[in-house]
């Protein structure tokens, strides 16, 4: 039978800069990813009949050079080429000490296949891991201790068991590229296994059978690790820490840039702060107190509007009252509203109406942007149907019982506000 290499000592951890890899399959399996609404987050089952639509396949290699997702590090990205075919491999996943490669087409035992990783990604993959294990040794000088860490897509971060002091990270900063510059090597080693720590293997790592591997920075740290790793740290390029934020009570979480994600940032921040120049009419350093002095200024409209509000309020119940005594119905209508807050705190200024005192319909909105209808008053709800009996406004929708009505316009047509008017003129109250 077949054996393939174990992860551990696959060809990418041997090797981690090789990109292209001749290899044959060992075996393939057909599997289902379940979908998310089915059955979660669960990793790949036996396939069913009624599950052949999201089909797909898992290939065992000989060997590879496409990273299985382990030690914090994401899976690789690549590309099988058969003989006739090429399939993209967008997931490597470990299953105790095997690499399965996900394809979405079956591939034949012992066919001879070509590899090519996604180098782009795996680079970066290799300065986010090789800087993290920089970081936090850096960090163990300090006695903080690195809980755990994430790779993330665009920002990384380490968990830390404290919140680290501005001076802190400062300085943890100026030591790791320093220690960039100063050119030092990392390097593998497979120690006796009775001299690992093993306190970090995954539960479902057979050590006994496996790899045991321990990567160090010169002779500044060592740590058991199945990632890929640069050769030196002068390919880490660059360590930008960056914000902390609080998780899991007095834990921080301290994220982090390497690499060429640092350029990637500035580039990003640079474009930012020119499109902040430009709609602030103002340079970099004014940013802050310029965007100071909008918040204050809009904290003064908002009073403002407060008080314009409670005097149109006023008059427009005076109004509406009026309106009420002389014709037992009462009109409102305000195009340049969408929401509700300006009816409630007229119907609260109105107060309670008598029985047998009328009824004020109130709408509000135009066009697209929708609105509300709030009918009050004896026989509300009677006066709403017949609004949508006779279908006066179709994007209406709501309800309500007796003296009160309220509901959502999703949309106002043309003509539905004049007509919605006439209909109110033709009403007898
Ligand atoms: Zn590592």
């Amino acid at each position: 039978m077949a054996t393939s290499a174990v992860v551990g000592a696959l060809a990418c951890q041997v090797d981690s800069y090789l990109r292209n890899f001749e290899t044959t399959v060992v075996q393939c399996r057909q599997v289902v990813t379940p979908t998310p609404s089915k059955a979660g987050k669960k990793s790949a089952v036996q396939t069913t009949p009624s599950d052949v639509a999201q089909e797909c396949y898992e290939v065992e290699l000989k060997d590879t050079i496409l990273f299985p997702e382990g030690g914090g590090q994401p899976s690789d990205h690549g590309v099988i080429s058969t003989p006739d075919e090429q399939f993209p491999v967008l997931a490597i996943r470990r299953e105790l000490l095997t690499a399965l490669h996900k394809v979405s087409k079956p591939i034949e035992p012992n066919t001879p296949v070509k590899l090519e990783v996604n180098w782009k990604r795996r680079f970066d993959h290799m300065q986010q891991h090789s800087g993290q294990h920089l970081i936090s040794a850096i960090l163990d000088q300090m006695q903080v201790p690195t809980l755990a860490w994430n790779l993330g897509e665009k920002v990384s971060y380490v968990e830390l068991p404290r919140k680290l002091t501005d001076e802190e990270v400062l300085a943890a900063e100026d030591r790791c590229n320093d220690i960039i510059r100063q050119g030092i090597d990392i390097w593998v080693e497979v120690p006796d296994k009775d001299l690992v720590n093993k306190d970090k293997l995954p539960e479902d790592y057979d050590a006994e059978r496996g790899i045991l591997r321990v990567v160090h920075i010169g002779s500044l740290d060592a740590n058991p690790c199945c990632g890929t790793h640069l050769k030196n740290t002068r390919e880490i390029g660059s360590i930008a820490l960056l914000h902390q934020l609080p998780i899991r009570g007095a834990n921080s979480r301290l994220h982090f840039l390497i690499g060429d994600r640092v350029r990637a940032y500035a580039r990003d921040s640079n474009y930012l702060t020119r499109a902040l120049n430009s709609r602030l009419s103002c340079q970099t350093e004014e940013i802050e107190a310029k965007i100071g002095r909008l918040e204050s200024q809009l904290r003064d409209s908002l009073k403002r509007e407060k008080l314009w509000m409670a005097d149109v309020v006023k008059a427009e119940s005076a109004r509406v009252k009026e309106d009420l005594k002389l014709e037992k119905k009462a009109y409102v209508y305000r195009g340049d509203l969408v929401g509700l807050d300006y009816f409630n705190s007229l119907v609260a200024q109105i107060g309670n109406l008598e029985p047998n005192s009328g009824v004020v319909l109130l709408a509000s909105g135009a066009g697209k942007n929708g609105g509300a209808l709030l009918v009050i008053g004896e026989g509300a709800d009677k006066v709403a149907s017949k609004i949508r009996e006779e279908g006066i406004i179709k994007g209406l929708k709501g309800g309500g019982k007796g003296a009160k009505w309220q509901g959502k316009i999703t949309q106002w047509e043309k003509g539905e506000a004049e007509s919605l008017k006439a209909f109110f003129d033709r009403l007898e109250c």
